[in-house]
């Protein structure tokens, strides 16, 4: 299958995604007689990045800086401050800029390319990669390096038996857990840490709520009062649960102690958000003085959707053809509890159509932030999401990858060309 006689300079990259792919690129941009070979698993380079971002492939953000990494990067933060001290967002927009491809950002700060298709990203990489000669092997897992050899190589079996010997490998296999990647830098001695989900929805079993599926608030602040964490943001109710930016947010912060509680856990919907609860009681004491007649769930009095207002209304103990005139102290204290403090059981997790990761893998105190290079086997470099960092949803992930793949790559290819020298 790899007939392609060894030159003298071989370096292997496993796993055609962003990172991967980031990394062969690189390598051949800065030490073009390297040799690089590009080994991926499945039938098809980059696969997740032709599904970002819905199809349009937010490729990164605009607005993000060093200051603010650790916001966007539950995991992964510090390592990530000096990988983009050489290669950050603002690097990557000028990458493809400068090699043909457009991007825009959006008022949010998610950036995409000018044709809304994540075709022109991967298109642009695969051009590079034909035009660079990277010699790419689809079909082709890696599944165990031996360390150096004595002829001073590493030593690679495939999935089809076949072997290889390379320089330098740079493993970027994803963050699948227990793949064949976690599985080798467990191997040669890595710490993995907990590989588990991130970026989902919640599910809740509270059918009264599904009834209101459709229903999208803003701005509510949510929290999960056992793990002391909360995000705030808008908030889409679906037919089996809780989804939309702050509850993606949420689950992300609060990855590791969601997973420890088995998805099983207690969250707080603050559904008024910055609306100050001094001002919610004058609105309410306000309706029942001047809307004495009406009905008390006909309309909502405050900033959320009235069918929301009429559940809420309704599970604090307001009947249905109820008149304000009518409300009791305690019926306006419940209202208040249910608009600030409303309770709801999460019993599972959903997948997020758009984007979903995998938070842990290869711990990043065992890798050089500056190479990307194993503290622990030389010559042995990682680069994406098999790494122990993961981000928020707006581009923040597939940055990791970019920024990763081309440290690694660099620093693979000034490797090579300083023992030339
Ligand atoms: C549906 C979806 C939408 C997303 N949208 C966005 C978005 O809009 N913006 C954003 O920032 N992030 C997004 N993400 C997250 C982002 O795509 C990933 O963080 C990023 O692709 C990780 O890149 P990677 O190269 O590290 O891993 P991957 O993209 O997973 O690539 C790893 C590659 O390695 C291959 N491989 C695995 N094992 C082996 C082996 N043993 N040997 C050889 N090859 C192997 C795999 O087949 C795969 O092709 C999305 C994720 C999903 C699933």
């Amino acid at each position: 299958m790899y007939n392609t006689p060894e030159q003298k300079n071989r370096v292997i990259i496993a796993g055609g995604g962003a990172a991967g792919c980031f990394a062969a690129i690189t390598i051949k941009e800065h030490a073009p007689d390297t040799q690089v070979v590009l080994l991926e698993r499945s039938g098809e380079l980059l696969h997740k990045v032709s599904l970002s971002g819905g199809g349009r492939c937010n490729c990164t953000n605009g607005t993000f800086d060093r200051n603010t990494i650790t916001k966007v990067y539950p995991r992964g933060a510090g390592f990530l401050r000096s990988v983009f001290s050489r290669f950050d967002n603002q690097r990557t927009i000028e990458w493809f800029e400068d090699r043909g491809v457009p991007l825009k950002t959006e008022l949010d700060g998610r950036v995409f390319p000018v044709t809304d298709s994540s075709a022109a990203i991967t298109g642009l990489l695969k051009k590079r990669i034909r035009e660079l000669n990277i010699e790419c092997f689809l079909n082709s897992g890696i599944i165990s390096v031996n360390g150096k050899s004595d002829r001073g190589k590493l030593n690679i079996t495939t999935s089809d038996g076949s072997e290889l010997s390379c320089e330098s490998l740079c493993i970027a296999t994803g963050g699948t857990p227990d793949s064949d990647g976690i599985k080798i830098a467990r191997n040669i001695g890595h710490t993995i840490q907990q590989q588990i989900p991130s970026l989902y929805s919640f599910k809740t079993d509270s059918p009264k709520l599904s009834e209101l599926s459709g229903i999208s608030v803003k701005n509510v602040k949510i929290s999960i009062p056992e793990l002391r964490t909360a995000q705030q943001g808008d908030l889409l109710i679906t037919h089996n649960g809780i989804s939309g930016p702050a509850v993606i947010r949420l689950s992300s912060l609060s990855a590791p102690g969601i997973y420890e509680k088995k998805f099983d856990f207690t969250c707080r919907i603050n559904w008024c958000g910055d609306q100050n609860i001094e001002e919610l009681y004058r609105v309410l004491d306000e309706s029942r003085k001047k809307c004495a007649s009406a009905q008390i769930t006909a309309q909502a009095v405050i900033k959320i959707p009235t069918r929301l207002w009429k559940y809420l209304a309704t599970e604090a103990g307001a009947e249905e053809k109820q008149l304000w005139a009518h409300l009791s102290s305690r019926q306006r204290e419940m209202i208040i509890q249910q608009l600030t403090r409303y309770s709801v059981h999460i019993c599972g997790r959903d997948h997020n159509k758009d984007e979903f990761v995998t938070c842990g893998g290869v711990r990043c105190s065992e890798i050089d932030s500056r190479t990307m290079e194993s503290t622990l086997v030389p010559a042995i470099y990682f680069a994406g999401e098999i790494i122990d960092i993961d981000a928020m949803t707006g581009g923040y992930n597939l940055q990791a990858a970019w920024s990763t793949g081309w440290q690694a790559g660099i620093s693979i290819a000034d490797k090579l060309l300083n023992r030339e020298t």
